[in-house]
C-alpha cells in the first residue's frame, strides 16, 4: 500500500477513537455572550504569538481582538501579517476552523465578511455538539489559579462543565509565598491565621486534601514561566529565617531571587504531599505562551533530582519539553515515574511531535505517553481543530513505523487508543 492510502486507512480508524484531553484551562459553557467579530474570534488563541513574532504591534493586535471594530476596518493590518503567519501550525488551527465550522475554503475579506453573524457561541449546544463528534470523553483542567476559585471550588460554588476534572493549581503556594497578606489570604481559605511555616505547610496539605475530595485529580505547575526548574535542596532553617522575616513584619515583602529558598523549599514539602494524597503531578517544561521569555530555564533535565526523590509520585511532564526532544526521551526511559504528555506540542511543532511519536514508541513504554492536550481556554472549536492536527501527526508517526515493518496496522490503532484514551485514564484514575 502506498504512504497516501496507508495514512487514509489508518487516519480514518484514528480519527474514531476516543479522547482524554490531558490539559485545558476551560470552565465549560457561557449564559451571558457578546457578538464575536470574525477576526478577533479566528485569533482567539496561540496564533497572537505568531503574529507578534510577525512584528505586529500590541496596538494593532488590540484592534484585531477588538469585537466592537467592524472586520472591514481591520482587514488591512489583518491581512499584512496573516500572510506573513499562514503557514504556521496555530495558523492551520484557525484554517481548519474556517474550513470545518464555516465551510470556507479560505480566508480572505469576502469570506471573513460571509461568516459575520454566524460565528460560533460558546454555549452548551457548541461545546456538546463539538466534543462529541471529536470523540473526546473528559478534559483535565487547570483554572483554580486565584484563591477566589479555589475558594468557590472548595465550597461546592464553581459551575462547571460536566466533563471536566479539575487539576490543583501549585504556583501560587509557593511562588506568591513573598508577603504577609498573602499568607494570611491563604491562611483564610480555612479559617485560619498563620503564625508559623509549619501552621502554612498544614493549611496548603489541607486544601489540597480538602480538593482532592472534591474532585481534583492531580497538581499542576507552571512556575517555569517566571523561574527555573531547578528546584534546590534547602534546609529547613535556610526556608523558615525567610518565612520568619515576611511574619515578623506586615511591611515586608521578599524579591526575587532572594525568595528563591522558600520556594524551593516549598515545592519539595508539596511534592511529599502529592505522594501523600497520592495525585500526580502535572508540570510545565519547555516552550511558553506569549513571546520574550526565555527557554533554558525550563528544561525538564532540570528537574532531575525531583524526579529521583520523589520516586512513588507520577510527573506529566508537558508540551514534550519542546524543543528539547532528547532530554524528555531520556527522562521517561530512565525514570519510571515520568510521562511524556503532548499537550499543546502539536501545533507548536507538527515535525518535532511525528517525531518525538516516533522515537517515544522505540524507546519508551507506550504506556507513557499522553497524546493531547489542546492547552486553549474556552474555546472548544479551537480545541477540536488542534486535535485533528495531533491525531494526523499521530498518524504520520505511526504509518512511518509500519513502512519500517516495526509494526502493524493493528498494533498501531491500539497504540494510538493508549496514548490518546487508556494511558491518562490509568494514570489520572479517571472513571470514564
Ligand atoms: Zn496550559
Amino acid at each position: 500500500m502506498d504512504n497516501d492510502s496507508l495514512f487514509s486507512e489508518l487516519y480514518s480508524k484514528i480519527e474514531e477513537l476516543p479522547v482524554i484531553d490531558c490539559h485545558e484551562h476551560m470552565v465549560g459553557p457561557k449564559d451571558m455572550v457578546s457578538i464575536r467579530e470574525p477576526i478577533a474570534s479566528l485569533i482567539s488563541g496561540y496564533i497572537q504569538s505568531d503574529l507578534l513574532s510577525a512584528g505586529i504591534s500590541q496596538k494593532e493586535l488590540d484592534i484585531l481582538n477588538d469585537n466592537s471594530i467592524d472586520t472591514e476596518k481591520k482587514w488591512d493590518i489583518f491581512k499584512r501579517f496573516w500572510e506573513q503567519v499562514q503557514f504556521t501550525a496555530y495558523a492551520r488551527v484557525t484554517k481548519f476552523i474556517m474550513k470545518d465550522i464555516y465551510g470556507e475554503e479560505d480566508i480572505s475579506l469576502e469570506s471573513l465578511v460571509r461568516i459575520k453573524g454566524k460565528v460560533l457561541q460558546p454555549t452548551k449546544e457548541t461545546y456538546d455538539s463539538l466534543l462529541n463528534g471529536a470523540n473526546i470523553k473528559l478534559i483535565l483542567s487547570d483554572v483554580l489559579w486565584d484563591l477566589d476559585t479555589l475558594k468557590k471550588f472548595i465550597e461546592g460554588k464553581l459551575s462547571y462543565y460536566s466533563r471536566i476534572k479539575f487539576l490543583f493549581s501549585l504556583p501560587m503556594f509557593h511562588r506568591d509565598v513573598r508577603s504577609f497578606d498573602f499568607i494570611q489570604r491563604v491562611g483564610a481559605l480555612l479559617d485560619r491565621h498563620i503564625t508559623s511555616l509549619d501552621d502554612y505547610l498544614e493549611v496548603v496539605y489541607a486544601l489540597i486534601k480538602r480538593a482532592k475530595e472534591m474532585g481534583v485529580v492531580g497538581i499542576k505547575d507552571q512556575s517555569a514561566y517566571t523561574r527555573s526548574l531547578d528546584y534546590g535542596l534547602v534546609t529547613r532553617c535556610e526556608a523558615e529565617t525567610l518565612f520568619n522575616r515576611i511574619l515578623s513584619d506586615p511591611r515586608i515583602s521578599l524579591g526575587w531571587p532572594e525568595a528563591k529558598p522558600l520556594d524551593d523549599y516549598l515545592f519539595h514539602q508539596f511534592m511529599n504531599f502529592a505522594r501523600e494524597l497520592k495525585l500526580p503531578v502535572q508540570l510545565h517544561t519547555g516552550h511558553m505562551a506569549g513571546i520574550r521569555n526565555r527557554i533554558e530555564k525550563t528544561n525538564a533535565i532540570l528537574l532531575s533530582n525531583i524526579l529521583e526523590l520523589y520516586q512513588d509520585v507520577n510527573f506529566d511532564l508537558f508540551h514534550g519539553n519542546w524543543p528539547y526532544i532528547g532530554e524528555i526521551l531520556f527522562l521517561a526511559k530512565n525514570y519510571p515515574n515520568v510521562y511524556i504528555d503532548f499537550c499543546w506540542v502539536n501545533i507548536i511543532d507538527p515535525i518535532y511531535s511525528e517525531e518525538l511519536y516516533c522515537r517515544a514508541l522505540l524507546t519508551v513504554p507506550y504506556t507513557k505517553v499522553n497524546g493531547f492536550g489542546g492547552d486553549y481556554f474556552d474555546v472548544p472549536e479551537y480545541i477540536v481543530s488542534h486535535l485533528k492536527i495531533a491525531r494526523k501527526n499521530m498518524t504520520r508517526a505511526l504509518v512511518k513505523l509500519i513502512k519500517m515493518r516495526w509494526i502493524d496496522e493493528e498494533s498501531a490503532v491500539e497504540i494510538a487508543r493508549n496514548w490518546l484514551f487508556e494511558n491518562p485514564k490509568r494514570l489520572f484514575n479517571l472513571e470514564v
